[in-house]
């Protein structure tokens, strides 16, 4: 199928933005894009915190830009007594169309486990969100050799729990841990080597062709194309470099060069 793999660059802000400087970045960022030529653009995703989400989805409405809106997080129940959690219902209800799940700094400060990653993919799934499952091994665990089995492990925790017809709708993205917000990116290819690993794991629970696998970690506009150029890496899921509608741009026009 041509272009079953359609480009992805992501922006995921982290704690940052208020829903003033949010509206200003999206506004910002539509200026700049409009000049780039649309039959190239990646699909790009922009992941506010939950109090912006909303103004976020409004603005981007008011402008008719082709961005889609993605929650860094959630609850895998719908309700209950859940206290501070949001559901993926509410972001149904709010027109989220996706959500980034077992980010690394979830993983580290709030205990999330491959086990609720999954149990939030299928939930995700379910309310016809697209998540973006976040894997990727720690420094220690890269220097002894055991970077492929972490991300075996990881990868294996979702996709035994998700049927094979969802396998077109879930995004992975592979983010090493010691190259987030370190300025340390994971040499192309060797990213190559891990998102091609990954495809693999995916297609052994059915059709991988039309999966994404991206790769996140100190993405900039200056080594967007060695890591977009290889097989098996379809986009990037970036942190620092997509606060600023400028730097963001410079990635997404790195992209559309790549990818075209
Ligand atoms: C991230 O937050 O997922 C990320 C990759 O951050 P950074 O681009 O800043 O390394």
């Amino acid at each position: 199928m041509a272009n079953a793999r359609r480009p992805v660059i992501a922006g995921n802000w982290k704690m940052f933005k208020t829903t003033h400087e949010a509206t200003t970045f999206v506004e910002s960022l539509w200026q700049k894009v409009q000049s780039l030529n649309s039959a190239e653009l990646p699909d790009i995703v922009i992941c506010p915190p939950f109090t912006a989400l909303a103004s976020v989805q409004t603005c981007i409405a008011k402008l008719g830009a082709p961005f889609l809106v993605a929650a860094q997080t959630m609850e895998s129940r719908d309700n209950g007594a859940y206290t501070g959690e949001i559901s993926p219902l509410m972001l149904a209800d709010l027109g989220i169309q996706w959500v980034v799940l077992g980010h690394s700094e979830r993983r580290q400060y709030f205990n999330e486990t491959d086990e609720t990653v999954a149990q939030k993919t299928v939930a995700a799934l379910k309310h016809g969100i697209t998540p973006i499952v976040c894997v990727g091994e720690q420094l220690m665990e890269r220097e002894n050799g055991l970077t492929d089995a972490v991300i075996e492990q990881q990868v294996r925790a979702v996709l035994t729990q998700i049927s094979a017809a969802d396998l077109p709708s879930i995004v992975i993205a592979y983010e090493p841990v010691w190259a987030i917000g370190t300025g340390k990116v994971c040499e192309a290819p060797e990213a190559n080597r891990v998102c091609a690993l990954i495809r693999h794991f995916v297609s052994e629970y059915g059709d991988a062709k039309q999966t994404r696998v991206l790769y996140g970690g100190s993405v900039k506009a200056d080594n967007t194309q060695a890591l977009m150029g290889q097989s098996d890496i379809d986009g990037g899921l970036v942190g620092g470099a997509s606060l600023e509608a400028e730097s963001f741009v410079g990635i997404i026009k790195q992209a559309c060069l790549v990818k075209a």
